[in-house]
Formats: structure tokens, sequence, C-alpha cells
């Protein structure tokens, strides 16, 4: 499932290829991604909008449109934007085509349908924005933030790094790699870590965060950029997917468990 650095991915490839653009007409192939508008009025409302920025928002891509509209997309498990300068045939994945001038085509691919592409007449009307914690990448993570967040919990450290409405963007993939660089494993709880750890733990998130996006994000099964090239930091994971492989500090086999039915990777004896 994409996560913060692989939607910063996508929301820079899109930056630089739709920015400006207008949109001339617009294909639904499947409803269920556009819900609750009818594709009549989605494509209606959208033909003829000129796209002026792309944001994001947590998980959230964020259209900001001319005339005042916006569309807000999540990709959730296998979503991706794409957008190409040759004519393609539909194809059965394919959830909207948005045709941008005369000379390129954005399409929403979505193989497993659950992504959705919303539209709302402001940002603060945007509810599901209201509701996500602050993003981590800004000066918002301070201490004083992940202790209110985290210090008064007894739910585990993974589970409140996969909780978005007290940071946001941060999934399954970064939430292991954050834990092992910051040396703390998964199952403490949010109340058992020291002032110390939480420093730690705020220098991880920023770190591993930036480190994938500089490597265009993680591309382990679907995700892939908008000229639909794979990301590379799969091949900096230290503890992702590596059950039963050598700990790269300390050659411990890496252990896999499940929290909230949900894998977590670590090395026992390098995170405590
Ligand atoms: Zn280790």
């Amino acid at each position: 499932m994409p996560e913060l650095p692989e939607v910063e991915t996508v929301v820079r490839g899109l930056q630089k290829s739709v920015v400006s653009q207008q949109i001339t007409s617009v294909q639904v192939f499947r409803n269920n991604a556009i819900t609750p508008l009818s594709s009549e009025l989605f494509t209606q409302r959208l033909t003829g909008c000129t796209i002026e920025t792309v944001t994001r928002r947590g998980k959230y891509l964020i259209f900001q449109l001319k005339p005042q509209l916006c569309l807000l997309a999540h990709l959730r498990m296998t979503g991706k934007f794409i957008v190409t300068s040759l004519l393609p045939q539909p194809h059965k994945h394919h959830r909207v085509w948005f045709q941008l001038g005369h000379q390129q085509l954005m399409i929403f691919d979505d193989m497993r349908c659950f992504g959705t592409l919303e539209l709302v007449e402001s940002l603060e009307q945007a509810k599901k924005l209201q509701q996500l914690g602050i993003e981590p990448l800004s000066a918002k993570l301070t201490l004083n933030h992940l202790k209110n967040c985290f210090n008064k919990s007894s739910t585990t450290i993974k589970s409140l790094l996969l909780d978005q409405t007290k940071v946001a963007g941060i999934g399954n993939i970064y939430a292991s790699e954050i834990l092992f660089d910051a040396k703390i494993s998964p199952l403490r709880t949010g109340n058992q870590l020291s002032i110390q750890e939480l420093k730690n733990l705020k220098k991880s998130i920023q770190k591993i965060l930036k480190a994938a996006i500089d490597k265009n994000g993680t591309s382990i099964s679907d995700f892939r950029k908008v000229d639909e090239k794979t990301g590379e930091f799969q091949n900096f994971l230290k503890v992702y997917g590596k059950n039963e492989l050598a700990c790269s500090h300390c050659s411990t086999p890496i252990q896999r468990i499940i929290q909230q039915q949900r894998s977590s990777f670590f090395c026992p004896s390098c995170q405590q």
C-alpha cells in the first residue's frame, strides 16, 4: 500500500507533468472509484477545469483546480496515476481517464478498486483531511507532540505510528523501518518509552521518510511512479520482508510477528 514517500513521489511526478493543464474531457470506466457522485456529474464538474497545484496531505493527493474545486485522491492498495502522451487502449484496470489539453492523458488505474477520487468545494470542507494528524516532515513534528500523542497511551508503538490521526502518512513498511532505526521494539507501548527514545523516534521518522522519498518510494508489489518506473527504496529496507534473514547490524535473524492483523518485522537484539 502506498505510504507517504510513495504518495509524495507521485505528487512530484504529477507536479512536473500536469500542473497548468486543462482537463478537456473525462471518461469514467468504473463508478465506484468516484462515489458518491454519478459519472455524469463527476465528468461535468471537472471538464474545463485547470489543474493549479498538486500537493499531498498524509496519504491523500490534492489537485487544486480552477475554477475553485478540489479533487482528493487516495490510492489505497493498488491505485496509481499514469501520465502518457500516447493514446492507449482502455485497460481493464483503468478507472478514469482525464484528457489534458490535446497531448496528454492522465490515467487513474486501480487493480483492486479500493482507491478513491472525491470532489470537494474547498479543502476546508474536506473532513477527512481535518481528521489527519501532523505532517511528519513538517516543523510540527516536535518532541512535545510525540510525548502528547504517544506517552500517555498503553497501545503498542507500532499501532501508534500507524494511527493517521496522530502522525499522518506512515504505513506498515515504514513503521517497521522507523522502529528498527530507532532501536525500539514494536511490542513496546507508548507509555513505556523514555524521552530519549521519543527523541530517537522523531529523528528516525524524518530520516527514514526522507531517505525513501529520495529513492522515489518502495516498489514491493504495485507501486509505480507516474512514468510507470519503479521506486528504489525496496533495495534499502533493513527489516521489512526480511524475516529469518540476518540483521544487517548484529546478524540475529529478523523476526516477523502479527500485530492487529498486520506483519511487523524487527531485530529482537537491536530493538529493545
Ligand atoms: Zn540486530
